[in-house]
């Protein structure tokens, strides 16, 4: 099984999606210090003991490390990026990234460093975009020509790159058929998350909406994976750009380690409050 590392290097975007949850108002972020960013990835490899991880490798399975570069927008680090995923490879990690899109063309050499390559997408109408502000600040939204162009350029580079898209359901895209569109890419996995209440927008999307969509969205089949707030909190490893464990268990706030350069990664994952059983939960249905 993989245990999974969200590490949200950057916090900068250059899009600005309404309900994004990637703004942390401090510090420096540590991307910039390569050899730290080096040494937390080897840390990350040698933790797979972790007393922390226990009840996920107890029935003796197979464990991977799987760092996924998310942000923001990760590839606005640029061949930085690819020098992290160049190394987390040869440390022994599995690799993985999120990424609104919109650079992947430009850095297509990524693919060579990475297993899986996940592409958030919640429209292909650039009006539904434009509302959502998952766009640039000139109005530029990828459409599906263009996604079509980005899947085919990756998988030059790397025939193996697995592709996933993620889809965030809001109060402005919960009427359109979006997978359908998506399946004909022919990605590996396209999962559905819901608009989680955060900070100061509490309600998220209703049931109803939520339901909505998933009604017209069912035709995925087994590559269609649907993720609904309760399996969220706790059950997610994520690191924030200041190099910080970090939880959303409190809708109004996160929770937060001491910067793991600082305290070294053991200790500080020690110290946060994972949720393994969640975790298994979701790995068991298929949605690591
Ligand atoms: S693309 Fe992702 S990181 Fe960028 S604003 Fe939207 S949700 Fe946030």
């Amino acid at each position: 099984m993989d245990i999974v590392y969200n590490w949200h290097m950057t916090e900068k975007c250059n899009y600005a999606c309404q309900y994004c949850f990637a703004h942390w108002t401090q510090h420096k972020e540590i991307w910039r210090d390569k050899a730290t960013v080096y040494r937390i990835l080897k840390e990350m490899k040698n933790a797979e003991n972790s007393t922390a991880l226990f009840p996920l490798n107890k029935n003796n399975q197979t464990v991977n490390t799987r760092i996924n570069f998310a942000g923001g927008e990760p590839l606005l680090l640029g061949k930085s990026l690819i020098d992290f995923a160049s190394k987390a490879r040869e440390f022994g990690l599995k690799t993985s990234m999120i990424s609104n899109g919109s650079l992947l063309l430009k850095f297509k050499e990524i693919a060579k460093y990475m297993d899986t390559i996940g592409i958030s997408i919640d429209s292909l109408v650039s009006e539904t975009n434009q509302k959502i502000g998952r766009q640039e600040k000139n109005g530029k939204s990828l459409n599906y020509n263009e996604l079509s162009d980005i899947i085919i350029a990756l998988k030059k580079e790397n025939h193996d790159v697995q592709i996933k898209f993620n889809i965030v359901v809001n109060r402005y895209n919960y009427k359109e058929n979006v997978v359908s569109s998506l399946l004909k890419l022919n990605p590996e996995k396209v999962k559905i998350f819901r608009e989680l209440p955060f900070g100061e927008n509490q309600t998220g999307i209703t049931d109803e909406m939520f339901h909505n969509f998933l009604h017209i969205n069912s035709d995925g089949g087994e590559k269609l994976y649907i993720e609904d707030n309760s399996a969220m909190t706790h059950s997610y490893l994520m690191i924030d750009p200041f190099g910080r464990f970090f939880q959303n268990g409190n809708n109004y706030d996160y929770s937060y380690s001491e910067p793991i350069h600082e305290i070294g990664f053991d200790k500080a994952l020690n110290s946060i409050d994972f949720d393994a059983s969640e975790y298994l939960n979701r790995y068991k249905i298929g949605d690591e």
